[in-house]
């Protein structure tokens, strides 16, 4: 078998696929409120999806992140994954959800082979969610969060991502949560992209400083645990909550990229933090046959570059906003 590398011999095994660019909620640091979405026929379908995969996973993919915007949004989704953990090479189908429709979703996902849920929850306040989120569904993820803990997955892990004056505050409170609920948690350096009609800048928390905060009150210890993803791992003494942190301005952890994206409308992005793409969607409604499909995966990889870079002083140069990119 084929393994997809890139020009600095970086082997590609994970795609994280953005399902839809809709959400219920509009995350300040994520999307404006007056979001336009993409007219339904430009998002793949799941045949599409389905053929992009397979394409993927004869080329040694054998990880495929599912997100959005807000992936439990789009129609069917469990049966999206029950196919895709059916393709032959695929080990592992993880999510990232805002976590607002798991009451209704958390079981059918477990059914349909879904192996790992990343919850994002950035506040434990109701007032602070609607101000946030711009939406008043923080019991509504708390009921999420309840309702996953009650299937076997592979692992739960909440999200936060920390922003100075807006949340950091709470950084205590979520560990404290995350704890008492024997879930993992990851807390995320808020990235530059998209205008946000707030300066990053001035936001902006590095993962050392989150870390000092947490040190205050329990001990973490430097962990070899990995998931596959940029996050850095601790532990806690006696504990089984791990804390990560994923720090793409103050680690850049580029050199250990194993990932690529495929946006909602089908472009192939080399790297979140770059423009660089290939336009998959246009291929396949052209007609593409298997060969030609698999031929532009591995020439896109050339686009692949050796490492983001983002500079908060500088003007947004990423206009793309992550829902559409998918996180
Ligand atoms: N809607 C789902 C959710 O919120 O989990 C999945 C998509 S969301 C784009 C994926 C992750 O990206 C979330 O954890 C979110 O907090 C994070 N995210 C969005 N915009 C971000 C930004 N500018 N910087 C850092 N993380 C961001
Ligand atoms: Fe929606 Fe997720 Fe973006 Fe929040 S971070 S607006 S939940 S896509």
């Amino acid at each position: 078998m084929k393994q997809l590398t890139d020009p600095f011999g970086r082997k590609i095994e994970y795609l994280r696929i953005s399902v839809t660019d809709r959400c219920d909620l509009r995350c300040s640091y994520c999307m404006s409120e007056d979001v336009e979405f993409l007219p339904r026929q430009d998002i793949l379908s799941f045949e599409e999806i389905l053929r992009v995969v397979n394409s993927f996973a004869k080329l040694g993919v054998t990880k495929i992140r599912i997100t959005g915007g807000e992936p439990l949004m789009r129609k069917k989704l469990p049966e999206l994954i029950a196919s895709i953990k059916a393709v032959e090479g695929i080990e592992e189908v993880l999510m990232t959800t805002n976590g607002t429709l798991l009451t209704q979703y958390a079981k059918p996902l477990f059914e349909a082979g879904l192996s790992r849920l990343n919850i994002s929850i950035d506040t434990l306040k109701a007032d602070r969610f609607q101000t946030l989120t711009r939406r008043d569904r923080l019991q509504a993820v708390l009921e999420g969060i309840a309702e996953a803990k009650k299937y076997a997955f592979d692992g739960i892990k909440l999200n936060a991502v920390v922003m100075k004056g807006m949340n950091d505050d709470e950084i205590i409170a979520l560990t404290d949560f995350a704890v008492a609920n024997d879930i993992d948690i990851t807390f995320i350096e808020e990235m530059p992209l998209g205008e946000v009609g707030y300066d990053r800048s001035v936001t902006f928390l590095s993962s050392a400083e989150i870390r000092g905060v947490i040190q205050q009150k329990y001990n973490l210890q430097d962990s070899s645990y990995k998931t596959g993803g940029p996050a850095v791992y601790t532990s806690i003494k006696n504990n089984k909550t791990k804390i990560g942190f994923i720090s793409p301005h103050s680690n850049n952890f580029c050199s250990s990229c194993n990932r690529v994206r495929i946006t909602a409308v089908g472009r192939l992005l080399l790297c979140l933090g770059n423009e660089n793409s290939q336009d998959l969607r246009t291929l396949m409604r052209d007609g593409c046959d298997d060969q030609q499909l698999t031929d532009h995966l591995i020439s896109a990889l050339r686009l692949k570059p050796e490492k983001h870079e983002f500079d908060l002083a500088e003007e947004v140069k990423i206009l793309r906003f992550m829902s559409h990119t998918g996180g």
